[in-house]
């Protein structure tokens, strides 16, 4: 059967990636972490041995220095081989950027290195019971004492809850601007907890921290005072170009298992491919994948040479996540009733990927990035 032809290039990094999702068995331990959640200590170790973790991170950092569209094109390759779990872990120092920024040179040897090394894991907390897609409406805060500050506020939703060594908490200091501060849980007035399971990406153990009276160093604040969101603008393109690249390594491999299995399932005496209501589905996927590939790559291109596509970065996550739960929806729909069960894989590629559309920003909140570049004077004066 004629394997579908992929716009995803060919890229060195790709062997590597199919060495260590084997060798480790990472398809088969995100089938585990799904069943047993849990933060896989010993493969984020075991990927930062591999310097699989921070691929685009300058080496400098701790990182391997990859340009953006390899970086990308090996994120692609792990989620195709084994889900979004590890494809999202190697993600987690990109999600921590504002460290590898703007910490001093002690807090990126002492904290942002180890996260490359898989040695130590960083969290981040920003949303709040009362406040997520509009985080200007933050509550918690930091106020300035003696040298430092004392941090207080309720933080949710929030991945690694209990696992995180360090998190870096976002607070207002002194009015509506809100700063970004590098915090270990193990603190004295630090209070964690472990939601119920959710629907999908489960090894996040999601949860809730509370903060009570934690004292701070100054040097703990990252970045300029009141100034976290504007500093996290760069990494927020480049994470949602880098997960789209994620969700579309998923929707691929549900799709290619998809065109493989109807070209060989028979049902009233002919393949179900010979179904125009199965293939063209299944083709106008193909296109999806494709096409939504070739936006993302254009996006990763312009911005290694410094343009802004905040806009267009906000577009790509949102298509791919809806291409790819289309892909993997055909794929559960045409497997029958085995794609409805947990022997198969798209049940959970289903569940994992539908964070997609909440988390790094809601797909309404993106759309509005997106509207706020075509009409900026309509959303002048307007919160995002
Ligand atoms: C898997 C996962 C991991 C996460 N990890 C973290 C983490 O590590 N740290 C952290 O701080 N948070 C994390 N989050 C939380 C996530 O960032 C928030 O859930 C998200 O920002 C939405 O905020 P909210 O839940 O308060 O929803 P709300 O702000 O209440 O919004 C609810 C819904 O309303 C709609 N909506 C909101 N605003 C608009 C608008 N302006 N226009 C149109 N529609 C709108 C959207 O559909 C949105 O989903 C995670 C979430 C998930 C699912």
């Amino acid at each position: 059967m004629a394997r579908p032809s992929s716009a995803v290039p060919r890229r060195p990094i790709v062997d590597e990636v199919e060495a260590a999702v084997a060798e480790l068995h990472l398809a088969e331990q995100a089938v585990e972490l799904d069943r047993s959640p849990r933060f896989p200590r010993e493969e984020f170790r075991a990927l930062g041995e591999r310097h699989m973790l921070a691929l685009r991170t300058p080496v400098a950092l701790g990182g391997r220095g990859l340009p953006l569209l390899d970086a990308a094109v090996g994120l692609h390759a792990v989620a195709y081989r084994s889900g979004t779990t590890f494809a999202k872990l190697s993600l987690q120092p990109e999600f921590c950027q504002l460290l590898a920024e703007f910490g001093s040179a002690e807090q990126r040897e002492r904290s942002f290195r180890p996260l490359t090394e898989g040695r130590r894991l960083v969290g981040n907390h920003i949303t709040e019971p009362s406040a997520g897609s509009d985080a200007a409406a933050l509550s918690a805060t930091a106020r300035a004492e003696g040298d430092g500050f004392v941090l207080d506020g309720t933080k949710s939703e929030a991945a690694f809850a209990a696992d995180a060594d360090e998190a870096i908490v976002y607070a207002k200091t002194d009015g509506p601007q809100v700063s970004a501060f590098l915090v270990p849980q193990d603190l004295d007035g630090i209070e964690r907890s472990v939601a119920p399971p959710d629907l999908g990406e489960r090894w996040m153990r999601r949860g809730t921290v509370r903060y009570t009276s934690v004292h701070l160093p100054a040097s703990a604040r990252l970045g300029p005072e009141g100034g976290a969101f504007e500093a996290l603008k760069g990494e927020l393109t480049r994470e949602r170009l880098l997960l789209a690249a994620i969700y579309l390594g998923v929707g691929r491999a549900s799709f290619e298992e998809t065109v493989d299995h109807v070209g060989e399932r028979e049902a009233f005496g002919r393949p179900l491919s010979a179904q125009q209501s199965v293939s063209f589905p299944l083709a106008d996927d193909w296109a999806r994948l494709d096409s939504t590939w070739l936006y993302v790559e254009r996006g990763l291109a312009r911005l290694e040479v410094g343009e802004d596509v905040a806009a267009e970065a906000a577009l790509a996550k949102n298509m791919a996540v809806e291409v790819a739960l289309r892909a993997i929806d055909h794929a559960i729909q045409f497997h029958g009733g085995r794609g409805y069960s947990g022997g198969l894989p798209h049940e959970r590629r289903f569940r994992d990927v539908r964070s997609g559309a909440i988390a790094h920003g809601p797909s309404e909140v993106l759309s509005r990035v997106a509207a706020a570049h075509l009409w900026p004077r309509s959303a002048a004066g307007k919160r995002s």
